[in-house]
């Protein structure tokens, strides 16, 4: 299970960072007093309530809190899918507030990988097709497009699938797709979520094994919201959101490290 990826895919980060201290490279993606606000039947609804928060290169975090404390809308600020109210957010060291649509677009292209609670792939197309898809946009060529995808695929244990629509495809092996989908574009972020909410417990622990490898030996970023106690256990660092505010962050030791 360690075929390599492509070459061009970006090297694992060293595992320099150990047990409760942050990571000290520039932060992946940053929040300086988001606040992100609903007009909702005349009335104003703060999603987003001053949110501080940095992501580092090679977390592997998690977003936590009851329905409607605003996961899904941190996670659309912090891709670019949705803009702060108020606030500034950084990634990869640019400052979104300065960005065009089409600037804001070609980012999210090019740096953010999103990866949906319904999957959300492209129902006529194969597997191989929707994992290309996102290159086919960025411009890849179309020769080192196909090999990264079957790589991808491979990697996540798809490979003898790569020519069936996603409706010949179970829950588990959707969602894998969508992940192969994701990172075989190299974005800087991966951003899933509610990634198992559509999955049976095993494809959903699976998942998250895999995820996690691609984590640790990759070095792929990652942040998810999730309502499901077993990717919360899975995670390294648990951020709890509850009116949209972070309620706390916290990192946990090392995998290596062990847990009580
Ligand atoms: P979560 O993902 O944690 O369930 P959300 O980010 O979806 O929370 O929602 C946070 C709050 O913002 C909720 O009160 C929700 O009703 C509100 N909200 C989210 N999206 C919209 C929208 N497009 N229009 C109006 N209100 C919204
Ligand atoms: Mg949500």
């Amino acid at each position: 299970m360690s075929a390599p990826l492509s070459p061009t895919f970006p090297p694992p980060r060293s595992a320099a960072a150990d047990g409760a201290g942050a990571p000290s490279a520039e932060p992946v993606v940053r929040l300086e007093q988001v606040t992100r606000v609903y007009q909702q039947d005349g009335m104003a609804v703060r999603a987003l309530d001053g949110v501080d928060l940095a992501i580092a290169r090679g977390d592997f975090a998690v977003l936590v809190g009851p329905s409607g404390s605003g996961k899904t809308t941190l996670l659309n600020v912090m891709g670019g899918l949705d803009s702060p109210t108020t606030g500034r957010i950084w990634i990869a060291g640019v400052e979104t507030g300065s960005m065009s649509k089409a600037e804001l677009s070609q980012m999210r292209l090019h740096q953010i990988g999103f990866v949906f609670q319904e999957f959300n792939l492209i129902p006529v197309l194969s597997a191989l097709e929707n994992v290309e898809f996102v290159m086919l946009l960025q411009g890849v060529p179309e020769a080192q497009r196909r090999a990264r995808a079957m790589d991808m695929l491979q990697e996540l244990g798809l490979q003898g699938l790569e020519h069936r629509r996603p409706a010949e495809l179970s829950g588990g092996q959707q969602q894998r797709v969508a992940v192969a989908r994701a990172i075989a574009a190299e974005p800087v972020i991966v951003l899933p979520d509610e990634p198992t909410a559509n999955l049976d417990s095993k494809a959903g622990a699976a998942l998250m094994d895999l995820m996690r490898r691609l984590n640790e030996e990759k070095g792929v970023t990652f942040v998810f919201s999730t309502h499901d106690p077993m990717v919360v256990e899975r995670a390294r660092r648990v951020i709890r959101l509850r009116d949209g505010r972070v309620e706390s962050d916290e990192r946990k030791p090392t995998a290596q490290a062990g847990r009580p």
